[in-house]
């Protein structure tokens, strides 16, 4: 274990863990963020967001750049690095990292919301990084002129495939059910276009190719039958899972694996564990319902220490 205790360690550098972190900042607890990166989701956010207040219309990399910065005026410490673990002996929690680091805190708030749902098909983990991708800001660049697909016929799926289609030469997108789930406003962007072909009823069964992805074969759910489309590129867009894996044990999860809180103070079972944003169970995911959760948690830590040192 290492010496330093930390009043809180706060996991995940996204809405949720930023607006903790401001929180816990102004009421100067001893605080570590740890996470894999800055911006969660939002910095992923390919077209603008509008329905945040005060910004009628920002980019996703624009807003977290303001969350950060916002962040950075308080005296807090900051680790990047992925969370593997987290333990709780006599009072004080050891959060331990891929890269074998551990660290001490009377408290912790969890905000380390959802990552991209795995299709689990034949070469997806082959070809990842070699045509596949979850992250369509980071990698669309590459297939420039190229043909592409993006599973997922939602918001996110759409605007992917939009932002694709400036850049590549065709872009298919493949939904499992037979209408789109896609705003209108997406749906008729999408189709102007002039690039982007929607394949409904269409099952993903493989990614196939050699060095690097050169179709996709799917089942045509209608006819039942397997067709192969000649892409370079395949996104998966195919929804999003609670990224709580490491916290097993101390928190109560739901059938999709979302934290079960407590909806003021976003405690969970475990007295000093606190969780916040899309990693918790909830109808509404979005940046404002992440940041609100964020500094309830704070404000639920502040008090939790407050008592746990006049207890002691
Ligand atoms: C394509 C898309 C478009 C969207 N558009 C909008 C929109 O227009 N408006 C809106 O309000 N919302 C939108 N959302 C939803 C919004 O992005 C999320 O609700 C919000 O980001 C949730 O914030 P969060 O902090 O809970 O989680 P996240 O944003 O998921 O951040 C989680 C953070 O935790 C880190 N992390 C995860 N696991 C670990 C670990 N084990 N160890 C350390 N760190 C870890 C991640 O790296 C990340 O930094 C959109 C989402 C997507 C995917």
């Amino acid at each position: 274990m290492t010496e330093k205790i930390w009043d809180l360690i706060i996991i995940g550098g996204g809405p949720a863990g930023i607006t903790a972190g401001i929180y816990a900042g102004r009421q100067k607890l001893k605080t570590l963020l740890v996470t894999k990166n800055f911006g969660g989701q939002v910095a992923e956010k390919v077209i603008k967001i509008e329905n945040y207040p005060g910004f009628e219309e920002i980019s996703g990399q624009e807003l977290i750049e303001k969350f950060k910065k916002h962040l950075l005026k308080y005296d807090i410490s900051i680790e990047i690095d992925e969370v593997k673990k987290v333990t709780k002996e006599d009072q004080i929690f050891i959060v331990e990292t891929v890269s074998q680091k551990k660290f001490s805190a009377l408290s912790v708030i969890v905000a380390s919301g959802a990552e991209p749902r795995r299709l689990n098909v034949k070469g997806e983990r082959e070809f990842l990084g070699r045509g596949v991708s979850y992250c369509v800001t980071c990698d669309g660049p590459l297939f420039r002129g190229k043909k592409v697909a993006v599973v997922g016929g939602g918001n996110a799926g759409f605007e992917a495939a939009i932002f694709l289609a400036d850049l590549t030469k065709k872009v298919y997108i493949l939904e499992f059910s037979d209408k789109v789930r896609a705003d209108k406003e997406n749906q008729e962007l999408a189709q102007k276009t002039g690039k982007i072909e929607v394949i409904l009823r269409a099952k993903v069964k493989e990614i196939k190719g050699e060095n690097f992805v050169k179709s996709l074969i799917y089942e045509d759910l209608s006819s039942g039958k397997e067709k192969e489309i000649l892409v370079d590129g395949v996104f998966i867009e195919a929804g999003r899972v609670p990224a709580t894996q490491f916290l097993k044990g101390l928190v109560d999860f739901n059938e999709r694996n979302e934290i079960l809180t407590e909806r003021e103070t976003m405690a969970t079972k475990t007295p000093g564990l606190f969780a916040a944003g899309d990693c918790n169970e909830g109808q509404v995911k979005q940046i404002i319902t992440a940041c609100g959760e964020g500094a309830k948690a704070a404000w639920a830590a502040y008090d939790y220490l407050q008592k746990i040192k006049l207890n002691s």
